[in-house]
């Protein structure tokens, strides 16, 4: 099931620029929390893969927040007594303060620069700014294009509307053997920027695409939603859909050329941190794993005490510590094919985990079972594959999952799931009840309020 693993060089190159240019695609459109940026984007991604687009009303109450008024913009612009644009929403929709309230005025350089925005350390970047919950206007340019702007009268024009509409998010259910859930969350409600926002929704389009119309143990729920109200909105609309949630991650920030890091979920050490953890130690990339905290994407929402979810956050740089993060140079520049192929297979390599990860039952646990008259043990005694059945047999309890056994032995997952196939087709080894039954009620301890709900098939 591995992603890439079937793929020569000129096959990864493929996936890899496939991305890029779905990416790419994506790139001009003006997105925000609200509005037809959004709702075009996710129109783009249901070209990809199927895909339930909801709209929830502005004025709904979600938990302690309320779904805002609906944006939209046309155009917006700077322009100076000739009549010529100085700054222009149509070159860079960065150059607009997202969320602005509209105007149409004049005004001299001095009062106009209250409204301005720059980032003086990176003079020829445009910073990318938000007021969604003020009711304000303004411009984003480079510090060396304000510097440039000569005193004297200027036309202020953004042609915005904020009104009582909807909150647009996108939702794509793969159902599984099993009602349990494993959720992929990212946020899809920023402008032009490539690495915060268009890596993340690449990526979990591609890993939906990998994974629809495969026989899977788990169901799998990708959200496209704007980022903190979207993940609210939705928390507040499906609670009975969060207590299936097993194993979660959101995908941001993945397609830049740095290493992995993924920042674990509020348990620390649940399921689906491991897997990551195990994953990426044997990925052959540079990776680093971060301790939880109340701050960064939407695992704020899904980890915030009431859910407690399982799920963290995968990423290759940390938002706020490239200079490139939310500013007009996260652009495509930014982001590389072969890394949001790398990403993706990470991504497709810890559902592998998850998917494959049980407890199994040594038939014959009194003394070693011999394995040479099976075809088990030849020559090469020591070899990883033989290792890996010898691991597998001895620590297969019904106590310790295959994921344990991985780490104990130092082995990637792949080779120890191999090594249970094998055993189980030679009678060696069977699915562990008790393991599945530990594992239950583990998932119940977890969310003690919501209703229990229906087991899957045995798998
Ligand atoms: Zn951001």
């Amino acid at each position: 099931m591995n992603l890439l693993d079937g793929l020569d060089e000129a096959g990864r190159q493929g996936l890899g620029k496939a991305m890029y240019d779905f990416a790419a695609d994506l790139f001009p459109i003006c997105r925000s929390i609200t509005g037809n940026g959004i709702r075009e984007t996710l129109g783009r991604i249901k070209n990809q893969i199927p895909l339930d687009v909801f709209d929830v009303a502005t004025g709904t109450r979600v938990f302690d927040w309320t779904v805002p008024k609906e944006w939209n913009i046309r155009d917006a612009y700077i322009a100076d007594s000739g009549g010529r644009r100085v700054v222009d929403f149509q070159k860079c929709n960065l150059h607009v303060l997202n969320y602005s309230v509209p105007v149409k005025e004049r005004m001299p350089l001095e009062k106009l620069k209250a409204h301005l925005f720059t980032l003086p350390e990176y003079p020829d970047w445009i910073p990318y700014r938000t007021s969604y919950y003020k009711e304000e206007w303004g411009f984003c340019l480079s510090h060396s294009q304000m510097a440039r702007l000569e005193d004297g009268e200027y036309t202020v024009c953004v042609d915005s509307t904020l009104q009582d509409g909807h909150l647009a998010y996108g939702e794509c259910f793969l159902a599984g053997r099993s009602s349990e859930e494993v959720l992929i969350s990212c946020h899809a409600c920023h402008p032009s920027l490539a690495n915060d926002n268009l890596s993340g929704v690449t990526v979990a389009t591609f890993l939906a695409k990998h994974l629809a119309g495969r026989d899977l143990r788990y169901s799998y729920r990708f959200l496209f939603i704007p980022g903190t109200i979207g993940a609210i909105t939705w928390l507040a609309r499906n609670p009975e859909a969060a207590g299936r949630i097993r194993h979660g991650m959101v995908l941001t920030c993945i397609g830049d050329a740095g290493g992995f890091h993924y920042k674990k979920s509020r348990q620390g050490n649940a399921e689906i941190d491991r897997a990551a953890a195990h994953v990426l130690r044997h990925c052959g990339e540079p990776a680093e794993i971060l301790e939880f905290s109340p701050y960064g994407y939407d695992e704020r929402q899904y980890c915030s005490p009431g859910f407690n979810l399982p799920v963290g956050c995968l990423m290759r740089s940390v938002w706020g510590t490239f200079p490139e993060y939310h500013t007009s140079a996260d652009n495509l520049d930014f982001i590389r094919p072969e890394k949001l192929a790398g990403s993706l297979r990470v991504c497709a390599e810890i559902v592998d985990v998850l998917e494959n990860n049980r407890c199994y039952r040594n038939e014959l646990p009194f003394c070693e079972p011999q394995l040479g008259r099976r075809g088990l043990y030849g020559p090469d005694a020591g070899s990883e594959e033989i290792m890996a059945r010898l691991w597998v047999l001895n620590l297969s309890d019904g106590r310790h999952t295959l994921l344990d056994i991985a780490e104990q032995s130092g082995m990637v997952f792949s080779r120890i799931s191999a090594a249970a196939g094998l055993l189980c087709q030679k009678g060696l080894l069977s699915v562990s009840t008790d393991g599945q039954v530990k594992s239950a009620a583990k998932a119940e301890a977890f969310h003690p309020a919501i209703p229990k709900t229906k087991e899957g098939s045995p798998n």
